[in-house]
């Protein structure tokens, strides 16, 4: 933008690359916190770093754990059934499973979605360690919850190549979700519903 110190540009730009901002929310938001008192702008820094250096990855389930945690809380948790595996996109669709209250099993994060187009193939997700988790033998049921896309269904149908082999039960939510929407803004109900109404894959 034209007239605008270097501070002030750099900073609609850094927000105008987060999802879903276009560049008049960019602006607004920079403008608003130029405003605000600096402790505002320290604290939001702050934890913007802290997002990076104090979380990692669980090393089980690939879920996002404090950093220096051996493993994430569920799958910490001993009362979670160990036979149930819903395998999720991202770790926000962990939460919003969590929110139905309808699944009590573990969580397998795959960080994304097979996307030739993108160049995004099974060597770029955690698929491996995925499969290796499954071979181990205490897994019976694997809920593929990959959002109702293509390349969602895509990596589900990929899965089930990969798993049908480990003799495991292989599921899918069940249609109900809107089509081609993420799962992490389904309703609750249509969760439970589309969680309670799985099918085999
Ligand atoms: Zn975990």
């Amino acid at each position: 933008m034209a007239g605008l110190p270097e501070p002030v540009e750099a900073l609609i730009n850094a927000f105008e690359r987060l999802p879903g901002i276009g560049p008049k929310t960019a602006s607004r938001l920079a403008f608003y916190i130029l405003r605000q008192p600096e402790e505002t702008s320290r604290a939001l820094a702050e934890a913007l770093l802290a997002i990076k250096t104090a979380t990692s990855l669980c090393p089980i389930c690939f879920h996002i754990t404090g950093a220096g945690q051996e493993k994430c809380e569920i799958c910490a948790d001993t009362r979670r059934d160990e036979t149930q595996l819903c395998v999720v996109e991202e770790p926000l669709d962990v939460l919003v499973v969590e929110r139905t209250g309808g699944f009590m099993g573990r969580y397998h994060v795959l960080h994304g979605v097979l996307s030739p187009i993108e160049g995004i193939g099974p060597e770029h997700l955690k698929i491996r360690p995925l499969l290796e988790r499954v071979r181990e033998g205490k897994i019976r049921e694997v809920i593929v919850a990959t959002n109702p896309s293509m390349e969602g269904d895509a990596t589900a149908l990929y899965l089930r190549t990969q798993l049908q082999p480990m003799g495991v039960r292989i599921t899918r939510l069940a249609r109900g979700l809107p089509v081609g929407g993420d799962i992490e803004y389904a309703d609750q109900n249509t969760l439970l519903r589309a969680l309670a109404g799985r099918q085999d894959l």
